[in-house]
């Protein structure tokens, strides 16, 4: 099983997080829903498999002879075709999910610089190389720039390019909720720096290489009402915007099935004080959905599931005020919106 670990991330970074997350979140708590809310991708973890994936020494060029017969037949060689890059879609939102595809003969890997990661390049075989790549929710507006390495099949480098794109806002309307002080209690520093320790050290510190996913996402309830959208911003108490919901929150009865979103590996289980009882599945290529608040888990770690097995029940553990599944979904540690996942197939042709 091909591993890729995550990132180091310094305990100060985590403790300044857990301590940020806890002074918004304490103000944050929907009716039958939570105040779960994103981290800040701007600080600190943005390194992500920097330590794991390090630069590519740029391999000299091999200096062709030219006394050579081979020179003297062939003459200058042919310098490989620069590679033809897509990004889908072209801009990217705050807290959306796009695809880069590069297509080049004779490229067998590379990574791509964006957003503040450095991500690695997935190759189907016939020299298309792609990932899967998160702009956060708190990822700077404007013009921002994809900088792709490629490799041929005996780790040389073939090319470095550049693609210009812009980081766009989406709309994303306002949560006004009314919150009782009793809802707030959960959320006391030690518990979001005890989460925060969780998602760091344990959650997010080794993803699958290959993906699992191979269409849209099943939205992991049959019948539910969605009670508060991805990154909603919260005004508690007619107080101001403060922070944004990091998943989707999908309420019905207690014991509800709650089935994979895509087939995965079962990366984690177990008790989070804010999220309560919760389940990670890594579906590769930095691709992870979390099931939050839950009743009963029904998967142990290291376990494969297929898209609907179900997994959990639901419940209202943790920080929540009504049976409802919190659901996530990130890339290599990044909160983006799920629903996108199950309108559009990210996959790479
Ligand atoms: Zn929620």
């Amino acid at each position: 099983m091909e591993h890729a670990p995550r990132p180091r991330i310094s305990r100060r970074t985590v403790l300044r997080r857990a301590l940020r997350a806890s002074a918004m979140a304490a103000l944050a708590a929907p009716l039958a829903a939570c105040g779960l809310i994103e981290d800040d991708p701007t600080d600190g973890g943005l390194s992500i498999l920097g330590t794991a994936t390090p630069t590519p020494s740029p391999t000299p060029e091999t200096p062709v002879p030219t006394d050579s017969p081979d020179a003297s037949v062939t003459g200058t060689p042919v310098a490989p075709q620069p590679p033809e890059v897509t990004l889908d879609p072209p801009d990217v939102g705050q807290g959306e999910t796009a695809i880069l595809r590069v297509k080049q003969e004779g490229a067998a890997s590379g990574s791509a610089r964006m957003l503040g990661q450095r991500i690695p390049l997935l190759a189907t075989g016939d020299g298309l190389l792609w990932c899967v790549v998160g702009a956060g929710l708190l990822e700077p507006l404007g013009p921002a720039t994809a900088t792709i390495d490629t490799r041929d099949d005996a780790g040389r480098a073939l090319s470095e390019v550049e693609l210009p794109f812009n980081v766009v806002v989406v709309d994303r309307p306002v949560d006004y909720l009314t919150a009782s002080p009793e809802v707030t209690a959960v959320l006391t520093p030690e518990a979001a720096e005890i989460e925060a320790a969780l998602r760091t050290y344990e959650q997010f510190n080794l993803f699958q290489a290959l993906p699992r996913w191979n269409g849209e996402l099943r939205i992991p309830v049959d019948k539910f009402i969605q009670t508060t959208a991805f990154g909603q911003g919260r005004s508690i108490n007619g107080g101001p915007v403060t922070g944004q919901h990091s998943g989707v929150d999908l309420a019905a009865d207690a014991g509800t099935p709650i089935h994979a979103a895509a087939a995965g590996r079962v990366a984690w289980t177990g008790a989070m004080p804010i999220r309560g009882n919760s389940v990670l599945l890594d579906h590769g290529a930095g691709v992870v959905t979390g099931y939050h608040h839950l009743l009963e888990i029904d998967v142990t770690p290291g376990q494969i599931v297929d898209a609907g097995d179900v997994i959990a029940k639901m419940g209202s553990t943790g920080f929540s005020t009504g049976p409802h599944l919190h659901w996530e979904m990130t890339i290599y540690g990044v909160n983006v919106d799920p629903m996108t996942w199950t309108k559009r197939a990210f996959l790479p042709e």
